[in-house]
């Protein structure tokens, strides 16, 4: 159980989203650099062998809650990331209604604890705001090209209407919001059957079973290790002044999916064949992020080479399916603080 009465630590941060894969990479980065976490998360698509690692740390609670419902919190914030989202588009799609509303309601609520606790608050926004975009590579600057009536459209417009909400509260002068804007980031614990495209090609591989390849493959993305990605989170909620304006944070290192899928065979020595399917509505035929504007600001560039986090990547989903079945079960935990919802999910 967590002992709040002790610190020292060097900031209270709240994790909302937390025991999902970015989000738990998070907390442990932010735990080794000496802060008191709090983590909420509704184990939607996060779980709690994510935690496994954090959830007895003296500086570590875990809060399940659902950001669509106001939320109480004590000793007072000093920094919030807004995580908390469905990530792939098979989960996303899932309650579209739900995904849209934690990210407008959810960012809402967290807003009002930032304002409150006088706390700096991160949206983790999202490449998906340019749509199937028109420019490219994609700058800030670029408005984007969504459909609002698509399938994708609870996730794309959630997370525009997110931070429209964000920087409203900062011209008001109300809270320090900042938004990143993140691209395609893959690492150990990315789930391995919401459809993402590292994952899927890896467990395929791992499998013996063909890789399934969309379109013709020729569509790119960009790839970005998660280590990577959290430093730049860090590092753009820690900057002064606030750069009042979104951050693309994100690989730039441009891939064909033809090309990732033959990484992912030459590293795992599989002889998998490859199998093409229809292309899903929207899906967009490029993706790179200019991150001229991380580095200038944040002084960050990532580091890791697709081939090196594959590796990285690879060697987690071989334990995963090496581990003994069941795997052990988690005890329940308590949040060590006032958090409790005053409300249920509004709608
Ligand atoms: P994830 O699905 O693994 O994690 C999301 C976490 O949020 C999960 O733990 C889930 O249970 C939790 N959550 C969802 N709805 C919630 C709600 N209403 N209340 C409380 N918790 C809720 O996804 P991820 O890949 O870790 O992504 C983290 C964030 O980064 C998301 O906001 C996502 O939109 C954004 N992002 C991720 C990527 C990527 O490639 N991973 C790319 C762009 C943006």
């Amino acid at each position: 159980m967590r002992d709040d009465t002790h610190p020292p630590y060097r900031h209270h941060v709240l994790v909302a989203g937390g025991a999902g894969f970015v989000g738990s990479h998070l907390c442990e980065k932010l735990l080794r650099e000496g802060d008191l976490i709090t983590c909420v998360d509704n184990f939607l698509t996060g779980a709690r062998t994510n935690l496994a690692g954090l959830i007895d740390h003296p500086r570590f609670a875990l809060i399940e809650h659902d950001i669509c419902a106001r939320l109480e919190i004590g000793p007072p914030l000093d920094r919030i990331y807004n995580l908390a989202c469905a990530a792939s588009p098979k989960r996303y799609q899932a309650d579209p209604t739900h995904t849209m509303m934690t990210s407008v309601i959810g960012t809402h609520h967290l807003l009002a604890l930032a304002e409150l606790h006088g706390a700096r608050l991160l949206q983790a926004s999202t490449s998906e705001v340019y749509g199937d975009p028109e420019e490219h590579p994609q700058r800030e600057d670029y408005w984007g090209h969504v459909n609002c009536t698509g399938p994708r459209a609870c996730y794309d417009e959630g997370k525009r209407a997110a931070e429209t909400l964000c920087f409203d509260r900062l011209r008001q002068g109300r809270a320090d919001a900042r938004v990143a804007r993140i691209f395609n980031t893959y690492g150990p614990r990315m789930q391995a059957d919401d459809g993402r495209i590292v994952s899927t090609l890896i467990i395929q591989a791992l499998e013996g079973r063909p890789l399934t390849i969309y379109g013709t493959g020729t569509q790119t993305r960009s790839f970005c290790h998660v280590s990577d990605l959290c430093a730049g989170l860090v590092a753009l909620m820690e900057v002064a002044p606030n750069p009042g304006q979104p951050v693309n944070l994100g690989n730039p290192g441009e891939f064909t999916i033809l090309q990732l899928a033959e990484q992912v065979l030459a590293l795992t020595g599989s002889l998998s064949e490859l199998v093409f399917e229809p292309l899903p509505q929207d899906d967009p035929r490029r993706r790179r992020p200019d991150i001229s504007r991380a580095q200038a600001l944040l002084d960050w560039t990532p580091r890791i080479p697709l081939s090196e986090g594959l590796r990285d990547t690879i060697s987690h989903f071989r334990q995963v399916s090496d581990a003994p079945l069941p795997r052990p079960a988690f005890r329940p935990t308590t949040a060590t603080h006032d958090a409790a919802p005053l409300s249920g999910v509004p709608w």
